[in-house]
């Protein structure tokens, strides 16, 4: 499957990016604009939005591009799980509804189909040895993608039984494997398939030896997770807000100790009311990037936080943003899964981790 510019210019002039702009006439955050890329760019980027004068990761002459949308029945439905493959030259992410992985080639931008058949994934992230790590919502596992092109199941259950349904992970300079397991693929046939939760939602730490221990069974569901850039702290998401608004939508930090083997405290570092945040990742800085939507158009986008927690600056988006990850040879562009589309903006920060 290949999506010519052709398709996509005809795609949008049949009303797509029509409907999309009339409720956004005239915004100033740009979401209304002519995302095929063939209008002028007038800078600063308008889709930022700085709260606390710390922070610098916009780049003042760089622009928020819509890098991919498909094309007729090529369009995607829920975008997740995105990962940067530098050796490979792309960006690999989940359309998990359709069950299958995208592929998009940064050489001319073209998208394919990576994987079918793909255990409707929803997170990916990579190794210390640059390996693929699928969290596999219908076959509730996590999987590691060869040098070769097959794949090894990492774990698939927890003391006989079956995990719910693996969302997000982290990996530790130890070479384990830090994944949340909330179950959204298990709730219904949308994206896997309606089955009994056998185990607590809980956030586990997969040893290189293959024993997993629970680090967290406090939180509702927990989600987006990732390392400081020191590794001395863990932050882990919490989307408990899907089940009802009594319930979490923040982010917990926790303090790594025994040798990152454990975890300590556990407290609120930010909370996304309305709506909810997703996947997350760290810049070398230690700022922690958050894609945030679901409490209306104006949380559509990406959250900046300093360490401290303090929010510095939101990225304004025309659709919902689950995940991100930093790519490109610098990884100073950030890639955004925007719902149907690939978001991408260059900035003025480095991600901390491979992918
Ligand atoms: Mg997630």
């Amino acid at each position: 499957m290949e999506f010519s510019r052709r398709s996509f210019l005809a795609a949008t002039a049949a009303g797509t990016a029509a409907v999309a702009t009339s409720a956004l006439a005239g915004d100033k955050f740009g979401r209304d604009r002519d995302w095929t890329g063939e209008a002028p760019v007038t800078y600063p980027e308008v889709a930022w939005e700085v709260y606390d004068k710390r922070f610098s990761g916009a780049q003042g002459n760089s622009t928020l591009q819509r890098i991919w949308h498909g094309a007729g029945n090529d369009r995607a439905l829920w975008c997740e799980g995105p990962a940067w493959m530098g050796d490979w030259g792309c960006l690999i992410w989940s359309d998990i509804p359709n069950h299958r992985t995208l592929r998009w080639s940064e050489d001319d931008g073209h998208v394919s189909v990576f994987q079918t058949e793909s255990g409707y994934s929803n997170g990916h992230t990579r190794d210390n040895q640059g390996r693929l790590i699928a969290m596999e919502h219908d076959t509730r596992r996590l999987r590691r993608r060869e040098y070769d092109g097959t794949w090894t199941v990492l774990i698939d259950s927890f003391q006989g039984k079956k995990l719910n349904a693996p969302n997000d992970a982290a990996v530790h300079p130890d070479g384990s494997i830090w994944f949340t397991d909330p179950g959204y693929g298990i709730l219904g046939p949308y994206e896997g398939h309606k089955a009994e939760f056998e185990l607590p939602t809980r956030v586990y730490r997969l040893d290189p030896s293959g024993k997993a221990t629970v680090q967290v069974e406090s939180m509702k569901r927990p989600n987006g997770i990732c390392f400081s850039p020191d590794f001395k702290k863990l932050y882990v998401v919490d989307t408990g807000a899907t089940d009802g608004p009594q319930y979490p939508a923040n982010i917990i930090l926790f303090d790594v100790v025994k040798n990152g083997t454990a975890l300590s405290g556990g407290k609120e570092f930010a909370d996304f009311r309305p709506g909810f945040t997703d996947g997350i990742r760290c810049d070398t800085e230690g700022n922690v990037w958050c894609g945030w939507g679901w409490g209306g158009p104006d949380t559509n986008g990406v959250r900046v936080h300093h360490p401290d927690g303090t929010a510095l600056a939101f990225l304004h988006t025309p659709e919902v943003c689950a995940n991100l990850v930093f790519g490109g040879t610098k990884r100073n562009r950030l890639f955004i899964c925007g719902s149907t589309s690939i978001y991408a903006v260059y900035v003025n920060a480095v991600g901390h981790a491979l992918g």
